[in-house]
């Protein structure tokens, strides 16, 4: 089903980070960990790979009125336009999709590892949890290159002083297996969420694997086109 929507705010959250707020149509539906297509009508500056891209959605299920997507500029003809787009301006949404369902109930440890704006379906799914409370530890690995460029930091900081399950590392050096070897033995019994460019996810389901973790309790969100 596609929507067709409005943008009612636009902010600069981070170096180069955009956050684009739509208004939610009162039938569109998702669960934390969805993503969702926004197409534009037409292009004003042109971009070979068309007038659409996929985003996960960051803020919670639980708001009815808002949908918030975040992203990096990066020059491409579809980014410029939206970046430059004004408030009020409509765009076409469709109905949110993915497997990369977060758990409903937790059952044991879990750690989530995002690569810059893969901190987008976690957002949205801590902001869910952060009203439902939860009983298990989730620990959040959040690698940038810095903390200007770190999309949500107040907000994640907040959340990690405020909640005794839930902790925040900050990691501000390119991810290599080694990295993620001794995180492993860290959390060893954990379930591991790995979301990010599909380099950053390699490496780091590379370096799990290695440090012992079976494949079952590794799932990926590749955001692909990066
Ligand atoms: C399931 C899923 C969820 C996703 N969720 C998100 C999300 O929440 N946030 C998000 O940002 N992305 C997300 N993505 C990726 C997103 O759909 C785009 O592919 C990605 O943001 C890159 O789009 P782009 O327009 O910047 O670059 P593209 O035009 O697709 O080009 C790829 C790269 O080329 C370079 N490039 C492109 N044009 C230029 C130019 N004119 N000059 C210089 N360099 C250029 C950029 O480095 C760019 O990253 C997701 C993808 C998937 C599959």
């Amino acid at each position: 089903m596609v929507f067709e929507t409005q943008i009612i705010a636009h902010n600069e959250i981070a170096k180069g980070t955009h956050e684009l707020t739509l208004k939610r149509p009162s039938d569109f539906v998702f669960q934390a960990g969805q993503y969702l297509q926004i197409a534009l009508a037409e292009l004003t500056v042109a971009d070979p790979k068309g007038a659409s891209r996929l985003f996960s959605v960051a803020s919670s299920p639980y708001d009815l009125h808002k949908i918030k997507v975040v992203f990096r500029s990066s020059g491409s003809g579809f980014k410029d336009t939206l970046i430059h787009m004004p408030v009020g301006s409509s765009v076409q949404i469709e109905q949110a999709a993915g497997r990369f369902l977060l758990p409903q109930t937790l059952t044991r440890p879990h750690v989530f590892v995002a690569g810059g704006v893969g901190i987008a379906p976690f957002m949205s799914y801590l902001y869910q949890k952060i009203e439902d409370e939860w009983d298990y530890p989730i620990a959040l690995l959040y690698g940038n290159q810095n903390p200007e460029s770190a999309a949500y930091l107040k907000e994640l900081k907040l959340m990690s002083s405020q909640h005794r399950q839930f902790a925040l590392n900050e990691i501000y050096e390119r991810p290599t297996p080694e990295l993620f070897v001794t995180l492993a033995s860290t959390y060893q019994d954990a379930v591991w969420w790995v979301v990010g460019p599909p380099g950053m996810v390699a490496t780091t389901v590379n370096g799990l694997h290695l440090g012992g973790i079976e494949a079952d309790r590794i799932l990926t969100e590749s955001f692909d086109g990066y």
